[in-house]
């Protein structure tokens, strides 16, 4: 007897000590399954009333039972004040302060050269031009010969490029799409082909890589007043508004007679002899372009005897610029995010 009453006494203070360590209701679970369970230290102290002397054992076993009863009173309360911890605790993690201004997503857009690309295409589209495209690794023959440029010719030197192994360069042009496109689908033809360009050039007003829009048409009977008439058109759309343009005398070999196309300045109108982007001259340019030479029909299977056509050239970037008041190329190529999140417009 004497020895159950102080493993009474035992199991009680171990208990407390046990008790008042938990900060869970796992450790609580686990406290209860160890000394109330059925294979709990309780039921074991129960089951040695039983050898006790039978006139001791009511005594004994209402002691155990007393003490069990206190352990699940103690168990319950404990139970109680880590719940409403626990609550708390929750309501600490999930409190939202609804009066918080909201937490608002970037919004992506196009790269303004890349919405000039489309904007330029939509017009052309509205004009009866389809679109193709040709790869970046062109060869000598598509980006150079094809378009009335033999190995000898001068004008390589304008357009000198970057050279990859095996006799391939990066394209100087979208021409050669202009030449795969003759050669797919013969004549009659109308096409535009936008695309990145390389070049060995780099100072503020020129990228190594920048962006053009070449197109092609080619039928019966074609003359300079379609050409004209058809980048006059295209002027128009691009600025939203009329703009007077004017066509100059120009070289190109793959086009004969060959012209550039300019446009009033967008900025000053031609009234501010200091204006910085037209530098005083009241003009911008906007696009080479001229009758495509018979060599160059010749070179996409098309028969100059029957057909002619116009091709032109449209530096997209330089239009971009024009068309949200950029003043140094460069900065279409930094990847800065102030300025790519529309810092353009
Ligand atoms: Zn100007």
């Amino acid at each position: 007897m004497a020895d159950l009453v102080e493993e009474t006494k035992r199991l009680r203070e171990e208990f407390y000590f046990k008790l008042n360590a938990t900060s869970s209701s796992e450790d609580l679970r686990d406290l209860q399954i160890f000394y109330l369970g059925r294979k709990g230290a309780l039921t074991g102290l129960l089951k040695t009333v039983g050898s006790l002397p039978p006139q001791e054992r009511p005594e004994a076993g209402r002691a155990v039972n007393a003490l069990r009863e206190e352990l699940e009173e103690a168990i319950k309360s404990r139970r109680d004040e880590i719940l409403s911890l626990e609550e708390e605790e929750l309501e600490e993690k999930q409190w939202v302060d609804v009066t918080l201004p909201g937490r608002g997503r970037p919004w992506g857009r196009f790269h303004p050269v890349i919405q000039v690309m489309h904007d330029v295409i939509e017009i052309f589209l509205g004009m009866g031009f389809s679109v193709a495209l040709g790869p970046e690794v062109e060869d000598d023959f598509h980006n150079f010969e094809a378009l009335n440029i033999p190995p000898h010719h001068p004008a390589r030197d304008m357009q000198d490029t970057f050279y990859v192994d095996g006799g391939l360069l990066l394209r100087t042009h979208t021409s050669p799409v202009q030449v795969r496109s003759m050669l797919r689908y013969g004549a009659p033809l109308r096409v535009v082909c936008p695309g990145r360009v390389y070049r060995r050039d780099s100072d503020p007003t020129h990228s190594p890589m920048f962006h053009q829009l070449e197109g092609l048409l080619v039928d019966e009977g074609v003359s300079v007043a379609d050409l004209k008439g058809c980048l006059e058109q295209f002027a128009k759309l691009v600025f939203g508004r009329p703009v007077k343009t004017r066509f100059r005398a120009s070289y190109f070999p793959f086009t004969e007679p060959s012209m550039e196309t300019d446009v009033e300045c967008i900025v000053c109108s031609g009234k501010d002899p200091s204006c910085r982007v037209c530098k005083g001259t009241g003009w911008l340019e906007i696009a080479g372009e001229g009758m495509v030479h018979p060599n160059v029909l010749r070179a996409g299977n098309i028969d100059p005897e029957r057909y002619n056509g116009f091709a032109w050239g449209i530096g997209l970037d330089r239009i971009a610029m024009l068309k949200y008041g950029l003043n140094d190329l460069r900065v279409l190529f930094t990847g800065d995010l102030a300025f790519l999140q529309g810092g353009w417009l």
